[in-house]
């Protein structure tokens, strides 16, 4: 049978990541072919193209400087270019580029593609939530299996040991994108459960900001695990009010609790949560300023998660996510959560 061609959609700091890792374990693979492509949203690092860049010294400068991605890992600019016959497509943008990226894509992919989304966060419509793997699926028209976990980007860079949950719907997909995406420091999980997985992925970054806020008010650690209790709590009701199947066990792999947990001590939206409090700048400001390009997804998704709470009502329900929602978007005192969460 003909290899699977990978094509790996995003270069940001968990995409090139990602890309070091499919680069390697393609190398040893009979069931992939030998080149990995990798698309990258060009733009200029110290006056040359970053794609040119990555090819040249095999490293992404700006999103992963230090960590050598390995030579037959190939930066294309053109979507086109670099998704051409691929077969096994891994989505890895922040969430809120995906649809753009998808609708350039329409028309253009392999019938027998199969993909995986990385993507932590999801789309909202007057209808509801739209969670990344359906949009996905609905442009392209082709299966989508899940991948999140307890993973922040730098320590698997430094393969550090960590595990990872793999959401499918056909168990052989399942077990393709493990192939594709295991290594010894990075242990693939699977559950049967696509859309529990990558729910969890999007609403533990707005745990993750209430526990940023604990930090800059120098809280402590009770606290914060009074934020992480709470909030797991919503996060299980939320995603269990809107989607049915959703299995319990997925809040117990790596990318339920586990991931709560480490992103609440190690990630970018606690980071810049804690910024927020402690100078009072804006999240939007201090994005630019600490993140040198990175992305902030659970700002974008307290704003959507807020915006279906207050359509059905639920503020009573989630006063929590409701009061994180205050005070990114309309400058609620930080230690007023704590009001609002009696
Ligand atoms: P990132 O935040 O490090 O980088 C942002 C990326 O977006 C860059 O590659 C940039 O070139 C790209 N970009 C900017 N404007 C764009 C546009 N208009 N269209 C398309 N791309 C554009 O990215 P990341 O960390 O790889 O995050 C991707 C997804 O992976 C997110 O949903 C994130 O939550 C998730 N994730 C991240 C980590 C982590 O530790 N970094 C871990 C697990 C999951
Ligand atoms: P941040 O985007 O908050 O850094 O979280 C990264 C992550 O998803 C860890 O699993």
């Amino acid at each position: 049978a003909p290899k699977d061609k990978v094509a790996i959609i995003g270069s940001g700091n968990w995409g090139s990541v990602v890309a070091k890792i499919a680069g390697h374990n393609v190398k040893r693979s009979s069931t992939f072919h030998h080149e990995v492509r990798l698309w990258v949203f060009e733009e200029f690092v110290e006056g040359r193209k970053l794609t040119e860049i990555i090819n040249e010294r095999h490293e992404n400068v700006k999103y992963l400087p230090g960590h050598r991605i390995p030579e037959n890992v190939v930066a294309f600019s053109n979507l086109l270019d670099a998704t051409r016959d691929a077969t096994s497509l891994i989505f890895v943008l922040p969430h809120q580029f995906v649809e753009n990226v998808c609708s350039q894509l329409k028309g253009h992919i392999n019938p027998n593609a199969k993909a995986i989304s990385l993507v932590k966060g999801f789309n909202t419509t007057d209808s509801g939530i739209q969670p990344i793997s359906h949009l996905i699926r609905e442009h392209l028209q082709l299966p989508v299996c899940t991948l999140s976990g307890a993973n922040i980007a730098n320590e698997i860079a430094e393969e550090k040991f960590s595990e990872t949950t793999i959401g499918y719907e056909s168990q052989g997909d399942g077990k393709l994108f493990k192939e594709l995406l295991e290594t010894p420091y990075f242990r693939v999980g699977l559950v049967n459960d696509v859309v529990g997985v990558e729910l969890c992925g999007a609403l533990k970054n707005v745990i993750a900001i209430g526990a940023g806020i604990v930090d800059g008010l120098k809280m402590g650690d009770n606290t914060k695990a009074a934020i992480i209790r709470i909030g797991v709590l919503e996060m299980r009701s939320f995603i269990k009010r809107f989607y049915e199947g959703i299995k319990d066990e997925t809040f117990f792999h790596s990318c339920g609790l586990a991931d709560v947990i480490t992103s609440c001590y190690g990630g970018r939206n606690r980071r810049v949560a804690e910024a927020h409090v402690v100078t009072g700048k804006s999240f939007e400001v201090l994005e630019k300023e600490l993140l040198n390009g990175q992305k902030l997804q659970g700002t974008l998704t307290a704003k959507e998660l807020n915006r279906v709470i207050a359509h059905d009502g639920l503020e009573n329900e989630f006063k929590l996510f409701t009061a994180i929602y205050r005070v990114i978007v309309e400058g609620l005192p930080p230690q007023k959560i704590f009001e609002y969460i009696l």
